[in-house]
């Protein structure tokens, strides 16, 4: 049976990577995310497998009902990626309360709002599928400058396991793929006009290199994959060794 996909934040970076291991793979893919033209050129580039829904997710309100439609037209949903998320690079004295709550907005609430209506419409499969969640660097260590971004990495990867422990027994496999630095716009603007911090990732990067988008893709399309079927609640670091580096 063909497999249906949501990916969140699936036309750029490490979103549109996985979703080409996705659809490489004959999974039916829907990618999610505000721009749509960004995502209608994605879509043109991953073929007939790739679908797309114009959404902004921190209007959690518009969720239920982008659910249901995905669910009304294939039937089935069998894996959920909680890719979408946004930065904020600022010294924590300047952080205001509203780009504080946007983050946790944007990176959490909806990342849950979002996995509650997919794993009601998961349960009614009879092979209930997976959820994956992507974290960061920033909840492995402390990284200065990225405050809110680092308590929405954090909640995520205990969200991960609290989810994993309450639906694993419902046959949803939950987890977390931790990117390690991944050359991505996102990374780009946090990394190339800040020379130290570039200097300093790479030195305790032992492999030497920045990811590439298709490292995490690969490391995706492994979990949602019966070669995963006994792995749920783990956070998989996919980083060169950026996370254990000295
Ligand atoms: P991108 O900026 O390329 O991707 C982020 C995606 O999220 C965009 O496609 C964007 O789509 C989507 N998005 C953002 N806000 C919303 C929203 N409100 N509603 C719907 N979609 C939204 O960055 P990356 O590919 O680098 O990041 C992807 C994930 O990987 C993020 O969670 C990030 O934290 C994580 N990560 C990245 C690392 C890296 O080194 N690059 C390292 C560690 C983690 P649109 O603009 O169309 O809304």
């Amino acid at each position: 049976m063909k497999k249906i996909a949501i990916i969140t934040g699936g036309g750029s970076g490490i979103g549109l990577a996985m979703a080409e291991k996705f659809v490489t793979a004959s999974i039916h893919t829907i990618i999610v995310g505000r721009d749509k033209q960004k995502l209608f050129e994605a879509a043109q580039s991953l073929g007939s497998y790739c679908e797309i829904m114009v959404c902004d997710l921190t209007d959690l309100s518009v969720i239920p009902e982008l659910v249901d439609d995905i669910f009304r037209k294939h039937g089935r949903i069998d894996i959920l990626v909680n890719n979408a998320g946004i930065n904020l690079k600022k010294e924590f004295t300047e952080v205001s309360d509203a780009e504080f709550q946007q983050i946790l907005l944007t990176n959490v609430t909806a990342a849950f709002s979002l996995s509650r209506e997919v794993v009601k419409a998961m349960l009614t499969n009879n092979k209930p599928g997976c959820i994956i969640n992507i974290s960061s660097m920033a909840s492995q260590y402390g990284l200065p400058k990225v405050i809110a971004y680092t308590a929405s990495k954090a909640a995520i990867e205990g969200m991960t396991r609290a989810m994993a422990v309450e639906l694993s027994p419902q046959g949803i496999r939950v987890n977390c793929i931790a990117p390690g630095f991944i050359a991505t716009n996102m990374s780009a603007k946090a990394l190339n006009n800040d020379p130290e911090r570039k200097q300093k990732v790479m030195s305790r990067t032992p492999m030497g290199y920045l990811g590439n988008p298709a490292d995490i893709g690969d490391a995706a399309l492994f979990l949602t994959s019966d070669a995963a079927q006994y792995i749920t609640g783990v956070v998989l670091p996919v980083d060169g060794g950026n996370s254990i580096g000295f």
